[in-house]
């Protein structure tokens, strides 16, 4: 259920109407907007013909939404404006569109520092790197873990670009925390419901990716469980699903972008490396994200991408990811935005 205050009702009408959604058995997320304040009233039920009344009546009340909870406090009905998602004063939601860029994995020092200034030079303005890898054979290379925190740190440290990385497992919590400006969820992940919980009782942002064969409305709902425990800072990726197509990796879901630029307040970053598998559809599927209305881009860039231990043949090399920087900030130019 959604209440919606009247523009104008003042602090202790707001106060009641939570009061009285907690007698009825709700928890209340209010959102002070712009105009007016909307409360989400959160219950394992759709809100009941005589809850609706009873705080219909209430003064200060303009109106009653009983809509189904599945992803009530991600929906554009409970927060029409835009989240802005601030990850160390770069606002992710907003006009200007961040690109975040680097490698795969986090494979070296030489490795990363090189792909960090390269790409604070080109105009990114996000660091990526796993040190955790979520890889579909447990033979394959799986990520420098702690060691590769300290890399990224380091890099931060060097260039001010703030680190996007991967929590793999609940375990890796405390220390991915340690070091991460936001957390990435992997789409291997993204229907893991206790890993979604734990980072929803923490204050990072969560760069939440969207799952192979999740649906729009599931990963609304994966969304959910993050906002539900009182994060409020959730981004959402589109990295592509699995379809019948074999000539890409993934089948880039460029539908998603507007589709959830509706139904949600939260902001949308595409991830067209993922999404396309090759390095020569990069480019293409960036510009077309943005003109899809893309809030944030995010990229694989490799010095070496022939010899990468993950994802090599899907990533930027540093002069190519400098051409595509130039050829976005105009088409994000042509659609009203700013890279
Ligand atoms: C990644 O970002 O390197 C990654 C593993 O992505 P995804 O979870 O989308 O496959
Ligand atoms: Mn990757």
């Amino acid at each position: 259920m959604i209440v919606v205050m009247k523009s104008g009702a003042d602090p202790e009408e707001i106060e009641r109407a939570k009061a009285t959604m907690i007698e009825l058995g709700y928890t209340p997320h209010p959102i002070e907007g712009l105009l007016r304040t909307v409360i989400g009233a959160v219950g394992d039920e759709r809100g009941k013909p005589e809850d609706v009344e009873a705080l219909s009546i209430l003064n200060g009340v303009e109106k009653v939404i009983p809509i189904l909870p599945s992803h009530k406090l991600a929906s554009r009905e409970f927060k029409p404006e835009d989240t802005e998602v601030n990850v160390k004063g770069t606002i992710v939601g907003g006009n200007k569109i961040p690109v975040i860029a680097g490698p795969c994995s986090v494979e070296s020092e030489e490795q990363l520092m090189e792909v960090a200034r390269a790409i604070k030079e080109a105009g990114a303005t996000m660091l990526r790197g796993g040190a955790y890898k979520p890889r579909s054979s447990p033979y394959a290379f799986q990520g420098m873990g702690v060691e590769g925190l300290k890399l990224l740190a380091q890099a931060r440290e060097e260039t001010g670009l703030p680190i996007v990385t991967e929590i793999l497992n609940i375990k890796h919590l405390e220390s991915v925390l340690e070091y991460a400006d936001v957390l990435q969820i992997g789409a291997r992940n993204s229907q893991n419901y206790a890993l979604l919980s734990e980072v929803g009782k923490s204050k990072k942002p969560v760069l939440l990716k969207r799952g192979m064969s999740t649906t729009i409305k599931e990963f609304l709902m994966c969304a959910e469980y993050i906002l539900s425990e009182g994060n409020e800072d959730v981004m959402l990726c589109e990295r592509g699903i699995r379809t019948f197509e074999t000539a890409t990796r993934n089948t880039f879901d460029l539908n998603a972008i507007p589709v959830l630029k509706e139904r949600t307040h939260l902001p949308i970053v595409a991830d067209p490396s993922h999404g396309t598998g090759y390095w020569q559809y990069v480019t293409p599927m960036t510009l077309a994200s943005i003109a899809a209305g893309a809030d944030g881009i995010i990229i694989e860039v490799h010095n070496n991408p022939e010899v990468a231990v993950s994802d090599g043949g899907q990533s930027l090399k540093p002069k190519k990811f400098a051409e595509l920087m130039k050829k976005a900030a105009v088409v994000a130019k042509a659609v009203g935005r700013e890279l």
